[in-house]
């Protein structure tokens, strides 16, 4: 059965979509079968997984609304290695379309019931807010995986996720739980980033990532490509960091 993960943070440029495409590409890499989700409107992960948003015919609007189902749209992206639900704009109206439909909250979770055999792992890109296409995510997932960046305002939206987490926990999805707190863009050098990563590790304790992605240049370039960096240039620090992040997850599901 897989075990789906939800990547959340409302706060924008964290560092979601970078570990949802960088982490499928790397938990592929280790022979996992992996789908990826993108559910955010900007379709990000959808393009940094080498598909062309603009030339789909199908998008995982259509299965939140109940026309297709989730194998009818998924595709398998050669260039990444693994397999993509797509999004490109038309998600924008689904806050609205759901609004009439029954079970808003819930539509992933049942449409993703025909495909869970079929992967190892299910990674679901979030918006950047705590919106119907994020509660829906959190509604399907085990397992949150919060991104943070070392920053001053990183702790600052955590509450409220949290807080958001609890109350889905308690109404929708009572098996859900904090999978870890990801540190990304982490550099060393400024104290501050030291400060942050403490407070996470001092109030998160061992759900605290022991890997960190560091802020590493190819990371940032590989979507261009259309590529996971593990495809775009893989002795960089940031492909083996994803690397060692995909090492530490099926290490802790193995234990778990
Ligand atoms: P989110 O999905 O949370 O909005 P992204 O993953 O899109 O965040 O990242 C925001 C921006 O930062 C993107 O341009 C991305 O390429 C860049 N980025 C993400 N992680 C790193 C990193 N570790 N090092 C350098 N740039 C990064
Ligand atoms: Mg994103």
């Amino acid at each position: 059965m897989a075990r789906i993960i939800a990547v959340t943070n409302q706060k924008g440029g964290v560092g979601k979509t970078t570990t949802c495409v960088n982490l499928a590409a790397s938990l592929s890499a280790m022979k996992r079968r992996v789908l990826l989700i993108d559910l955010d409107p900007q379709g990000n992960a959808t393009t940094g997984s080498g598909l062309h948003k603009d030339e789909l015919q199908t998008s995982v609007f259509d299965v939140l609304v109940g026309t297709h189902s989730v194998k009818d749209v998924m595709v398998f992206s050669e260039a990444a290695g693994y397999t993509v639900l797509p999004a490109n704009g038309d998600l924008t109206g689904a806050e609205v379309a759901l609004l009439d439909l029954p079970s808003k909250e819930t539509r992933l979770r049942a449409g993703l019931y025909e495909v869970e055999s079929e992967f190892d792992y299910v990674l679901l890109d979030c918006p950047p807010s705590l919106n119907m296409l994020t509660v829906n995510a959190l509604a399907a997932a085990q397992g949150v995986l919060i991104p943070v960046q070392c920053e001053y305002y990183a702790l600052e939206g955590l509450s409220a996720l949290l807080q958001t987490i609890e109350t889905i926990t308690t109404a929708l999805n009572p098996s859900l739980a904090i999978e870890g707190i990801l540190r990304t863009m982490y550099d060393p050098r400024p104290s501050l980033t030291h400060d942050v990563s403490t407070q996470l590790v001092e109030h998160f304790g061992e759900k605290v990532f022991d890997t960190v992605i560091p802020r590493n240049i190819r990371l940032a370039e590989a979507p261009s490509y259309g590529l996971p960096v593990l495809h775009y240039e893989k002795q960089s620090r940031g492909a083996v960091a994803y690397l060692a992040l995909a090492g530490e997850f099926i290490r802790k599901r193995a234990a778990a």
